[in-house]
């Protein structure tokens, strides 16, 4: 199985580099960088401080979906759109685990999911795949007198908040309750913002420090509150589920599938 990385020299990039050199069902068929990147013509070996491997980062990714089966997406949202347009052309199983995307280039995903299997999730981990299942079954047990809160933290370089994890598990939240999120998030309060309003799922973003990501889910009424939590301790689980991922996608049926259908849950 040829896997393919996108945005190589990126901080997940390297992970995944990592992660696909050391699986046995896999093979590296190369990465590539945004043009002007240092990193062009850099061994991917070399470049995440392990042996080299005679394969160099290129600003190509034609060529790269043209000879890979799948192919990893941690980049930014318009990288990633192009990419989904190239892996349609090619019939190439893309992972996006690129956040931050919008309604518009959610819609262009879906096109290219006409012609090609694409995994798109906001969190790869195992435990994040499974705590967005809970929420969603706490949400829909507990009624509309528990108050939800969600509060996340990451490291200082984060570029979008709240984050693609704290969106994804308010979506659990509200679709447990049967209601939309756009109607009830509750993302920003500064000054005098009045009472709670009842029903809002509401979002509370911490940067800092080198954080990989925190997660907390709170339901809260009178005298009682219930929390959900999850501590990333490294990015590896991220790219560790995003090459599971390709594993899983490569050769399946155009379409969009989730972290749920790659574990089957
Ligand atoms: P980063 O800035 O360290 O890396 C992004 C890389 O993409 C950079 O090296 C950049 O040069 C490269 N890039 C940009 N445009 C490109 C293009 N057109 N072609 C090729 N490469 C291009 O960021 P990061 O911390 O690695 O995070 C990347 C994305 O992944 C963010 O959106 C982040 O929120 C997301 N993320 C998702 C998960 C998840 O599990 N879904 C986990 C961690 C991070």
């Amino acid at each position: 199985m040829r896997i393919g990385i996108v945005g190589g020299s990126g901080r997940m990039g390297q992970m995944l580099i990592r992660e696909v050199l050391g699986n046995k069902a896999a093979t590296l068929s190369g990465a590539t960088e945004r043009p002007g990147s240092a990193a062009i013509g850099r061994d991917l070996g070399t470049l995440i401080g392990a042996d080299p491997v005679g394969v160099a980062i290129t600003d190509d990714p034609a060529a790269l979906f043209a000879n890979s089966d799948a192919v990893i997406d941690f980049t930014a949202p318009a990288a990633t759109v192009s990419h989904a347009a190239l892996a349609a052309q090619h019939g190439t199983a893309l992972i996006v685990g690129t956040t931050g995307l919008s309604p518009d280039d959610h819609a262009k995903l879906k096109d290219a999911a006409a012609k090609a299997p694409l995994v798109v999730a906001a969190n790869f981990s195992l435990g994040v795949t499974l705590l967005a299942g809970l929420v969603r079954k706490v949400a829909a047990t507990l009624g509309d007198d528990w108050d939800i809160e969600i509060v996340e933290m990451h490291h200082r370089h984060k570029v979008d908040a709240p984050s693609g994890t704290a969106l994804a598990l308010g979506q659990a939240a509200a679709s447990g309750r049967g209601v939309n999120l756009a109607d009830v998030k509750d993302a920003v309060r500064d000054g005098h913002t009045g009472a709670r309003t009842a029903g809002d799922i509401g979002f509370a973003t911490l940067r800092g420090g080198d954080v990989v990501g925190d997660h907390t889910v709170i339901f809260a009424t009178e005298a009682e509150r219930l929390e959900l939590s999850h501590k990333a301790g490294s990015r590896a689980i991220f790219a560790r589920g995003a090459v599971r991922a390709a594993l899983w996608a490569a050769g399946k049926a155009p379409g969009i599938y989730s972290m749920d259908d790659v574990l089957g849950l």
